[in-house]
């Protein structure tokens, strides 16, 4: 989309016309809406020549699911583009530049799309360089410099230059996902720039494919070689040669050097960066303006980075807590005189959003009290004994001047991780507020002299208590910028104005403080319209040369920066659903409605991070590293298709199906996303409506009803095993129900569980537990059930069998949600009068009985909403149960052998979204001799029947690839591997060729009896 920017009263005649604050904004494209049907001829034929993959076919739902789910960034903007591009190699990007150059088409290059201020979205081409791009292709260690791909994640680079003693300093918030690439667009930096610096100042050289396709190398040059680039006769030296006119200008010297923000702001990522390239302090380096420049002025294909030792490794957080916020940005002030490595901001609306968050409930261990506003002082030194003399010389300060009222010091990487998490999740934790008033990126990356924070700050308030709006602060303190997120409520008009006005009374702030619009995050499409403003009409004409300068025909990611359509225009809720009208089978109350809990993905790409960062969400995109396979992604694509679908049935869209197809619904995002955007959840409720409409297809039904076909092959277990254990039968059976032909199936045993546990001579105890025989343990694990009771009857507790119904968790595994709420209400019913604090139930397979805790909640009758409650608070895993009986002091270590003996533990996907695995941890390390290391995997990729589909074969082999597999066959011979969940030991099994045992087991097998 090019828009031409005329200022005019009126033109309201003209189609396909905006008209803002005496702007006239045209779109081209609409009045060239003939030439689409040839471009997408020419896209087919560009498809052909392409290497890579390529986007754009209308009627094709892979594609427009992919288009959909590269429609948004981390901003407020939605905007379907023309096409996405996966290019391959260089090649491709050459053959996407010519293309653009023929067709007046823009690129929008893109790596993880973590923009807030909507740089990756347009109606161009898409060109994400993330997946192909994406090699450390040099160190030197000497010289401490890397040369890299855009598609480098900075936390991954950081994983492998610690073996050189060494980093790249610049980190963002989104450090685990956001690339180079990004960076070096967006000029980031982070909680310690005041040291480490941002993008700019650690790029060194640049290589940059420019829009005639040529590939040059920006670096830092001397007069000697500026003078011959000048001399060149080629595009590279008429870029040089235009700019030269523009910063040798005495005129344009002066009203940059004076529309640009005060020299002390480190902050400045207003516009283009002319103000580097007119200081005659420093040597002439075009990264300079090609760092913060969002993708506009050519496509960057390898950076040589600035490294830097690793910092003093003792490291020490002063959590200083204040009653005010003005008070606590005079406290920043004279936290900076102390020298910190960061001083960062958290305020209460972020503090409050921890509380019973399944992830960051546990991270407040430092909190005192209710603080308004915390400073987090970081101090970095040899020796724990310095950390604490420098903290103790910043408290004492504080103290003589009034300021603050608690100063907790945090020691140690490990506990200071878990505060600076809170930090770093701000944005994503304040989206779990409640209605449609939610916090918007708008003033979020203004920066001022940290010395002026304590008036602009008060500024700020007053401002936005005048337009009735409340807002969150945080973030760099230390660097003068403070994350401030007015609530607004974009869907209402009302909301939509004060979007505009809180911006443009902000930039009178800006200006009185002489301060930067834009910090760390860039102008994008949201801060343009003020930049000339805020640097003089003057200045930002200048602006517009550097762009026409190098990109006359808007090939690279046109309308960012300057010549921006109105900020207040393609946002993502332009057309508003009541979303308590959709009709769900759970009860989505909790979380408003079903749209609103896909509402609340912010797009902060946390589910984009990698197994090297570790954690579990989002498995599927670790395999593929495919955005349409993010929760992101998933979340975009229903709240896109409930928002606008005309079907009765909303859910009946091919391009969800499409998306949700990867998702291993393993709940790993219900915990690690800070809005908490529960898939696993969406995806069950979705696959219902879509059977409705369409019918569930045979294999889902045999999975679902695999509980009904163990039973029958119980009853006739030899024949049973012989069929699917032998090669030729087996076989068949997997190719008839559509399964992988190198899984093995599992065999049933010809006594269950409950047959067995019937028969048992149960010694009475006044300690009473109920064991749930859910349907894989009862026909197929049935030995680790039988080992459960004796483990807990040796123990002396009396195990009782309790009257119930199998989990469901088959039926919700495939989305048949109708069945499962009917096996729901059944358990409930029967379990209401007999599970309690005193007869807990206990179950050893983790996905069944964690449905208790989780989908049951939402899915029972309103009438036993309560009982459900009661029996999810009293129902555990049996190694979590022993552990909390350990606390009592009920099991002691002499209980169980003094062998030694070490033991790799996985933990399955549901233990962890509950965070459980630290209590089979702790059991496990109950006998004296017991070592016990957890596997840092994530998901194990089999996931329920997933890894059994013959289409997801190869992913879930992919998924147990990452982390799983490898630490399980470095584990020698004598090492015991422990896996909770029967599909975890499976895949152990199929992937590894290596028996992996239930804790009960490993427990009952070191019991001393
Ligand atoms: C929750 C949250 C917290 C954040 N915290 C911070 C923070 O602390 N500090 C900070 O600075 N930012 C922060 N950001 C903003 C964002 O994460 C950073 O700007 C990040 O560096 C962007 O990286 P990316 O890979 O996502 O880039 P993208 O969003 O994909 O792209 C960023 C820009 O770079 C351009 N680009 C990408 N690749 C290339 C290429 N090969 N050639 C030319 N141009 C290219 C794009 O066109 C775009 O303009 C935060 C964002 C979120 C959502
Ligand atoms: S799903 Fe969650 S983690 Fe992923 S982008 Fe959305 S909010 Fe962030
Ligand atoms: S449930 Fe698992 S696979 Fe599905 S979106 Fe969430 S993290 Fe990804």
């Amino acid at each position: 989309m090019r828009y031409l920017k005329i200022n005019t009263k009126k033109h309201k005649y003209l189609p396909a016309i905006t008209i803002k604050n005496n702007i006239l904004y045209v779109d081209l494209l609409c009045y060239c809406s003939f030439f689409t049907k040839s471009m997408l001829l020419s896209l087919e034929k560009l498809n052909i020549e392409l290497e890579g993959e390529l986007y754009f076919q209308e009627n094709n739902p892979k594609h427009q699911t992919i288009l959909v789910a590269y429609s948004t960034d981390a901003s407020v903007y939605q905007e379907k583009p023309l096409a996405v591009a996966i290019p391959h190699t260089k090649s491709d990007l050459l053959k996407l530049i010519a293309y653009a150059n023929a067709n007046l088409v823009t690129l929008i290059p893109r790596t993880a799309g973590t923009s807030l201020a909507g740089q990756v979205v347009g109606k161009g081409i898409v060109v994400d360089v993330s997946k192909f791009f994406n090699q450390i292709l040099e160190v030197n260690e000497k010289e401490q410099w890397a040369r890299v791909q855009p598609g480098v994640i900075r936390d991954d680079l950081n994983a492998y230059l610690k073996n050189f003693g060494l980093m790249f300093g610049p980190e963002t918030s989104t450090a685990n996902r956001a690339m180079v690439g990004g960076m070096i667009g967006n000029n980031s930096s982070g909680l310690h720039s005041i040291v480490w610096g941002d993008t700019r100042e650690n790029l060194l050289e640049a290589y940059v494919l420019l829009n005639d396709g040529a590939e040059v190398i920006f670096k830092e040059l001397n007069p000697q070689e500026y003078f011959a680039k000048l001399a060149q006769k080629d595009r590279e030296g008429e870029i040089y040669r235009q700019l030269n006119d523009i910063i040798t200008n005495k005129e344009n010297i002066e009203i940059i050097n004076s529309g640009y923000p005060k020299k002390d702001i480190t902050r400045r990522n207003t516009g283009y960066a002319l103000d580097y390239l007119v200081d005659t302090n420093q040597p002439f380096n075009l990264c300079n303006l090609l760092a913060g420049s969002e993708g506009t002025i050519g496509i960057v294909t390898e950076a040589k980075i600035q490294l830097r030792p690793l910092p003093p490794k003792e490291i020490g957080l002063l959590c200083v807590h204040f009653a005010d916020m003005v008070e606590c940005m005079h406290g920043n002030v004279v936290a900076l005189s102390h020298n910190p490595e960061a001083s960062e901001l958290v305020d209460k609306y972020i503090l409050d959003f921890t509380v019973g968050h399944p992830t960051y409930q546990y991270n407040r261990f430092f909190i005192q009290g209710d603080p308004q506003a915390l400073l987090i002082i970081e101090f970095r030194a040899d020796s724990e004994e310095e950390i604490i003399r420098l903290a103790d010389a910043l408290k004492q300060d504080l103290i003589s001047k009034g300021l603050g009222y608690a100063y907790p010091l945090v020691l140690g990487a490990t506990q200071s991780n878990l505060v600076w998490d809170v930090r770093k999740a701000g944005l994503g934790l304040i989206r779990n507020l409640p209605g449609d008033e939610q916090p918007v990126n708008l003033i979020e990356d203004c920066a001022v002299s940290p010395s002026d924070l304590p008036a602009y700050v008060a500024d700020v308030q007053q401002l936005l208590k005048d337009e009735g709006v409340h807002a969150s602060y945080y973030a760099h303190a230390g660097a003068g910028e403070l994350h401030i997120e007015p609530f607004v409520n974009l869907k209402s008009p009302e909301g939509r104005r004060q979007f505009r006005s809180i911006l443009e009374k902000t930039t009178d702030l800006v200006l009185k403080y002489n301060g930067s619009l834009s910090g760390e995050h860039g102008d994008g499409r949201l801060r343009g319209e003020f930049i000339g403003k805020v640097l003089g009409e003057k200045v930002y004409a200048l602006l517009q040369d550097v762009k026409n300068i190098f990109d006359p025909k808007g090939i690279f990611n046109a309308n960012k920066i300057v010549n921006t359509p109105p900020m207040d225009t393609s946002l993502r809720y332009d057309k508003v659903v009541d979303g308590k009208e959709i009709k769900t089978y759970f009860d989505f109350t909790k979380d408003e409605s079903i749209l609103r809990l896909a509402e609340k993905c912010s797009g902060s790409g946390d589910c984009r991070k990698t197994e090297i960062s570790g954690g579990t969400m989002c498995p599927s995109f670790m395999a593929t590293r495919n955005e349409k396979d993010t929760t992101r992604a998933r979340a975009n694509m229903l709240r896109q298709f409930l928002t606008n679908s005309t079907k009765q049935n909303r859910f009946d869209h091919e391009e969800i199906k499409e998306v949700m197809d990867l998702c291993l619904s393993c709940k790993g995002c219900k915990t690690e996303c800070p809005s908490s955007v529960d898939v696993a959840k969406m995806k069950a409720e979705f696959l219902q409506h879509y059977y409705d409409a369409n019918g569930a297809p045979f294999r889902s039904k045999v999975i679902a009803n695999f509980t009904k076909s163990q039973q029958l092959g119980s009853l006739v277990a030899p024949l049973y095993n012989f069929f699917s254990q032998n090669k030729f039968t087996s076989g068949i059976i997997k190719q008839f129900v559509g399964f992988a032909p190198y899984r093995s199936l599992p065999e049933v045993s010809g006594t269950t569980l409950k047959q067995w546990l019937k028969k048992q001579n149960t010694p009475t105890s006044k300690r009473k537990v109920y064991l749930f025989c859910d349907e894989f343990t009862d026909y197929n694990d049935t030995s680790i059930g039988q080992t459960a009771y004796k483990l807990l009857t040796a123990l002396g507790y009396e195990v009782l069998l309790a009257p119930h119904k199998e989990s469901g968790r088959t039926y919700l595994s495939k989305g048949f949600v109708k069945a499962a709420k009917k096996l729901a209400n059944t358990n409930v019913s029967m379990l209401k009068d007999k599970i309690s604090a005193e007869t807990p139930l206990l179950g050893v397979e983790p996905s069944a009985i964690i449905t208790f805790r989780d989908e049951y909640l939402t899915l029972v009758d309103a009438d036993l909403k309560l009982d459900a409650q009661k029996i999810a608070a009293n129902t555990f895993m049996v190694d979590e149960f022993l552990a909390q009986e350990i606390d009592k002091g009920h099991i002691h270590a002499e209980q169980f052998s003094a062998e030694k003996q070490h033991i790799k533990l996985h933990g399955h996907c549901y233990q962890k979204a509950f965070h459980l695995v630290g209590y089979t941890e702790k059991v496990l390390s109950l006998p004296s001799n017991y070592t016990v290391e957890v596997i840092p995997s994530g998901c194990c990729g089999m996931a329920g029947s997933f890894g059994y589909e013959k289409e997801h074969y190869e992913i879930s082999m992919k998924v147990a690839e990452l982390v799983l597999l490898p630490a399980v066959r470095s584990a020698n011979a004598d090492t015991i591997i422990a896996a909770a969940g029967t599909s975890c030991r499976h895949q152990i099994k199929d992937g590894a060729a290596r028996k992996s045992y239930h804790p009960v087991e490993i427990l009952y097998n070191a019991l001393i009896k």
